[in-house]
């Protein structure tokens, strides 16, 4: 490896964004007393002193960023038209996170270890391996070499709908307080498909932080985002119709709006030797879900303890199983061709398995009797449609355009 020119500064990790992967990446780094030696740059161009999300999730056993949890339930309901059901959660806990108390937790743990951490508030203009390590130029024009990048920008993917699906989880919420009681604080409204769902997957989630708080939000698995109002519409109408809220009863006090890729279009985990890309980018966010926080912190642990014990990243960066990747594709086919099916598919899902099974399906650790339990509680026509659509290597498109 031809030596760094003195003015470029030496660290062993790079880390390339300081979201939800770079920082939990960073925070598995701090905690791993056999990497306290290791010297770890992370570059990231804004201050993330904003709260620009939550992260929810569920988790049938203690997670790092428990204590930071602003929620935390035992129970779920799931509706669609002529199906209700509160499930008990078990063993499982579903919580949530404010992208902002997360942020600044992990921001100060990297600080109380500055001989070990180094922040720079900057923007990477180009990444590339070189021969035994990385090199990396700043926008501001400074120069980095380590020996190892994780980068978690997000993807530039350029789609190719001729072989892979395209879909988004894109929403809006509005976190409101009311006048009085309305919501059920044990119950998050899982997923509530009563409205109208013009050919698409459309539901209403909400989050009951107490009787008179909560995150409402209208949530889409579609190909485009909407206009801004035609959520707006749907959330007043939620209110207005579900919880018999007029203006005067409720204010709004944040809100929240995403579009997270939920894709089969190949993420690569590794770009190169000495690259290895996280989160968004490694294709942490699950193609048939959008659910990425849990993944992410998976990912953290298997690198931070291979690069502990072997003092390299793991062969296998993800542990992603390709059956897995199958169903992934197969629902986002569906999704995609017959979005209309969609409702159905999550009832029957949520009708004919203890939710325990669902939750453990979609974190890919059922077994293969789970699996053909799953697979066989919903109806089989639209999957074998799919199926010979993703035989044929070809996502297909809905015939009618105009759905
Ligand atoms: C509004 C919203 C809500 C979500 N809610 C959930 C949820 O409830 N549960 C769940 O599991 N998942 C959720 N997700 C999905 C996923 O968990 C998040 O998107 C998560 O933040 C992804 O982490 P990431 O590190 O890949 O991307 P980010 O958190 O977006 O981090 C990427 C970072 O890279 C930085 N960056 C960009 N360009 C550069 C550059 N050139 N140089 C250096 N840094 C750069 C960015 O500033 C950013 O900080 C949500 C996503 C959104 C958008």
């Amino acid at each position: 490896m031809p030596e760094a020119p003195k003015s470029m500064l030496a660290y062993d990790y790079l880390l390339v964004g300081g979201g939800a992967a770079g920082l939990s990446l960073a925070y598995h780094l701090a905690q791993e007393p056999r990497l306290a030696n290791k010297r770890v740059l992370l570059i990231e161009p804004e201050a993330k002193n904003r709260n620009d999300r939550t992260w929810s999730f569920w988790a049938d056993e203690p997670t790092p960023f428990d204590a930071l949890a602003v929620g935390e339930w035992r129970k779920i309901v799931f509706r669609s038209p002529g199906f209700a059901q509160i499930f008990d959660l078990g063993r499982y806990r579903y919580r949530t996170i404010r992208g902002l108390d997360f942020y600044q937790f992990v921001q100060q743990a990297l600080a109380s270890l500055p001989t070990q951490f180094t922040v720079l508030r900057d923007e990477v203009l180009t990444l590339e391996n070189t021969l035994g390590g990385v090199r990396v130029r700043t926008v501001a024009g400074q120069e980095f070499t380590a020996s190892y990048a994780f980068d978690s920008r997000p993807p530039a993917i350029e789609p190719r709908p001729d072989t892979y699906r395209y879909l988004l989880q894109h929403f809006v919420g509005w976190e409101i307080e009311t006048t009085r009681d309305v919501f059920d604080p044990e119950v998050v409204e899982f997923m509530d498909f009563r409205s109208a769902q013009q050919r698409e997957a459309r539901f209403m989630y909400v989050l009951p932080f107490g009787p008179r708080r909560a995150l409402v939000e209208y949530t889409l698995f579609s190909a485009r985002v909407l206009p801004k109002a035609e959520y707006e519409t749907q959330l007043l109408d939620y209110l207005a119709n579900n919880l018999e809220l007029i203006a005067a009863d409720y204010r709004i006090t944040a809100e929240e709006t995403g579009a997270i890729p939920m894709t089969d279009h190949p993420l690569p985990a590794r770009v190169g030797a000495r690259i290895i890309n996280l989160g968004t980018r490694a294709g942490r966010a699950k193609p048939s879900t959008g659910y990425a926080f849990r993944r992410i912190q998976a990912q953290s642990a298997r690198l931070a303890a291979a690069l502990a014990a072997t003092g390299q990243p793991p062969a296998d960066l993800t542990g992603d199983r390709w059956q897995f990747r199958l169903f992934d594709t197969l629902l986002l086919d569906i999704m995609q061709r017959q979005g209309e099916m969609t409702r159905d598919i999550f009832r029957q899902l949520f009708e004919r398995n203890p939710v325990a099974r669902i939750f453990r399906f979609l974190d890919e650790k059922t077994s293969w009797t789970d699996n053909l339990r799953v697979m066989s509680s919903v109806a089989p026509g639209p999957f074998m449609r799919s199926i010979a659509h993703v035989l044929r290597g070809r996502p297909g498109q809905r015939k009618d355009s105009a759905g």
